[in-house]
């Protein structure tokens, strides 16, 4: 496969545009864990391309959040820790 000879300003504007496949040869790449930064409005995962080795700091920003569940509360139980 060929790899295409880019400055990493060029590399990272390409990623703009397409964060999912490597700059440089174009394959797929895999997405580390993602690291939740402090105010945890930001969050940064490392990628590297598995055929050409070249890795990223891909950036994410929080924008709105989805509910799942409410809290748990079971009424029919009560904790008594006795203390
Ligand atoms: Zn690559």
């Amino acid at each position: 496969m060929k790899i295409k000879d880019l400055t990493p300003a060029q590399a990272l504007k390409a990623l703009d545009k397409d964060p999912e496949h490597c700059p440089y040869c174009g394959s797929d790449m895999e997405g580390e864990g993602v690291d939740i930064q402090d105010d945890s409005k930001k969050a940064q995962q490392e990628c590297t391309c598995m055929n050409c080795s070249a890795s990223f700091y891909i950036n994410y920003k929080y924008s709105d959040a989805d509910f799942i569940n409410g809290p748990e509360i079971d009424d029919d139980e009560e904790e008594d820790d006795g203390g």
